[in-house]
């Protein structure tokens, strides 16, 4: 690549302005939790907006129409992320409607726990392709066109920007959900191997790693006051995570003001990364 084809980088200054005025976003999984705040979030800082689910119209639509009510653009398009085909299709349908994509937030992701020898095959598989190779699919078809494309200076300072959403599980050894804790591994590994190829084509890949935030996902660690003391004491901050808490951290990472981030793995945990046990004596 000839670095002399690249733009000069034009730092926004407007202290005011929306973070990502004018940006066209692919959020995955974006009909319930994390992914739903993120979708409306990223809506409110300027951003037309895709809500990409696989099950759940009814949700989606409804995370569209508060993406509308924000004076944005919404579309829901349904695809499963572990199909190759519905991925490309999706992509296309996106394209079509709103001309490119710059931020891609692979969000959509499950868990299928079991004690691990009684972890069938399918539970294996349907974790890691839905976790990673749904990531994987998403983001090669990102790439594509973000390099297509190249920088717009006028929309951002970078040709795109991936978002993965990982896990503090990424770092995390996590007992009866090895599926799970593998495929956040591997979205790490991921993201900082595709962050490093990518960058001199000003496409930055970077991932969000949460901790425990009150979603649909994980509600027995945080529906009953039993199961939310138990869980404060893996939280030195001592409240559950808001999936505001993941969007608010997403669109900065999506944007500008974060454009030399590059590959890397942003805890938003409350500091459940610190070893808590260690907080008094060890
Ligand atoms: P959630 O269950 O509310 O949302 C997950 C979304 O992914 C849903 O919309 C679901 O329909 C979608 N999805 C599942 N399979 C799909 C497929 N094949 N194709 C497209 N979409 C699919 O859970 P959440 O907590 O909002 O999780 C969002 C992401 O955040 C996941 O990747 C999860 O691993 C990660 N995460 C969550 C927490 C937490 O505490 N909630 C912590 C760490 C990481």
């Amino acid at each position: 690549m000839n670095d002399e084809t690249l733009p000069e980088v034009i730092m926004p200054s407007c202290p005011n302005r929306q973070l990502l005025k004018g940006q066209k976003a692919l959020v995955t999984g974006a009909n319930s939790g994390i992914g739903r705040e993120v979708a409306v979030y990223l809506a409110k800082e300027g951003a037309d907006v895709v809500v990409n689910y696989v099950a759940g119209k009814r949700a989606a639509n409804q995370a569209v129409a508060e993406i509308k009510a924000t004076g944005q653009r919404g579309l829901a398009i349904q695809a499963d992320v572990s199909n190759e085909a519905q991925v490309k299709a999706m992509f296309r349908q996106m394209c079509d409607a709103l001309g490119t994509i710059d931020i891609l937030v692979n969000n959509a992701g499950l868990q299928q726990d079991a004690p691990f020898d009684e972890m069938t095959l399918a539970q294996w598989n349907k974790v890691l392709g839905v976790n990673l190779t749904g990531q994987f699919l998403c983001a090669r078809e990102a790439v594509r066109e973000f390099k297509r494309r190249g920088v717009v200076p006028e929309v951002s300072c970078a040709a795109g920007k991936i978002i993965s959403m990982s896990s503090v599980h990424e770092v995390i050894p996590w007992a009866g959900h090895v599926n799970y804790a593998a495929s956040k591994g591997g979205v790490m590994l991921m993201t900082k191997s595709l962050a490093q190829e990518v960058a001199p084509y000003r496409i930055r890949v970077n991932s969000i790693c949460p901790g425990a935030i009150r979603t649909p996902i994980n509600t027995d660690a945080w529906e009953t006051p039993e199961a939310y003391a138990e869980l404060m004491k893996l939280i030195p901050y001592n409240r559950i995570g808001e999936p505001e808490d993941i969007a608010r951290a997403t669109a900065w990472m999506a944007s500008d003001d974060a454009d030399y981030v590059q590959g890397v793995s942003f805890f938003v945990d409350g500091g459940m990364t610190l070893y808590p046990g260690f907080a008094e004596g060890g």
